[in-house]
């Protein structure tokens, strides 16, 4: 096992602090390898993506620390990039031009009317009570509906491919746990879940196994209890904390590598000089 996290947000998007200060805390606690993945802009504005006109500037800062710190630490920079619809998604030019390390592809959203506008999406990353709001509105009362919604999406994200590690793969339980109907062993929500991961194994992508609510909340994405059909399927994976203040950088990482071995994990991956490499755990 080796230190590393390249899931993380700074001041260039909704990240608490300046991207140093997350690699001082990095350096501090042995980390072998670092990297940045703002949320990506989007075609309208929110509180969380960073802004288009802020690229440069951000590409130019970790490149500064790149070098700054380059004999402690390597550091990568990458995009957390969100997947709307296949008009906006990690495989356009303009993310596949972008000089990154590595792409991250998640869906925070669900386009529910058009033109895209945060007013017309399903958030399934924010309040509870904003959530069930819409699904009361968008999907009459349904999970069901929802969840299916979310993975068809994942499903579409996957086959427009475009990226290296599928982010909180499935991040709707978050909310939809607590909605009613909903059912993490029921057949609908595993064949969901499966026919995703399925397509995932098939594009040979990487899983992130994060770890941002699992102190808190005790929630690891993908789930706990789904962590043996990656195992079956031989899914490679990496373990990611999705920080968003300095001092959470390292939060659940020993944990959540205690609870890979239990299940049978042999290894993770990790970027070395620049490639993918699989480290035994
Ligand atoms: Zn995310
Ligand atoms: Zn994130």
């Amino acid at each position: 096992m080796q230190y590393s996290n390249y899931h993380s947000h700074c001041i260039f998007c909704d990240g608490r602090s300046f991207p140093e200060n997350f690699v001082q805390f990095a350096i501090r606690h042995h980390f072998r390898a670092y990297g940045f993945s703002s949320h990506s802009p989007l075609p309208f504005e929110t509180n969380w993506n960073m802004s288009k006109d802020n690229m440069d500037e951000y590409l130019k800062e970790i490149q500064r620390i790149k070098e700054k710190y380059a004999h402690q630490l390597e550091i990568y920079v990458g995009l957390e990039i969100d997947y709307l619809d296949e008009s906006y998604n990690a495989s356009s030019a303009y993310f596949q031009e972008l000089p990154l390390d590595y792409r991250i592809s998640s869906i925070h959203f669900l386009p529910l009317l058009y033109p895209l506008a945060e007013a017309n999406m399903m958030c399934i990353d924010g309040s509870f009570h904003e959530f069930s709001e819409k699904v009361r509105l968008y999907y009459g009362q349904d999970i069901r509906r929802l969840v299916k919604h979310y993975f068809q999406s994942s499903c579409k994200m996957v086959e427009r491919g475009g990226f290296d590690i599928v982010g909180h793969m499935d991040k709707v339980y978050m909310n939809a746990q607590h909605y009613p109907g909903f059912d993490l062993n029921a057949p609908w929500y595993q064949k969901a879940f499966l026919e995703f991961l399925d397509l995932i194994q098939e594009k040979n992508l990487l899983i992130e196994i994060n770890t941002k609510n699992f102190r808190k909340k005790k929630e690891l994405y993908p789930h706990v209890d789904f962590l043996s059909f990656l195992v079956e399927r031989h899914i490679p994976v990496l373990v990611n904390s999705d920080c968003h203040y300095p001092d959470l950088v390292n939060d659940g990482r020993a944990e959540a590598f205690q609870l890979l071995r239990e299940k049978g994990f042999r290894s993770t991956y990790e970027l070395v000089k620049g490639k993918w490499e699989e480290i035994p755990l």
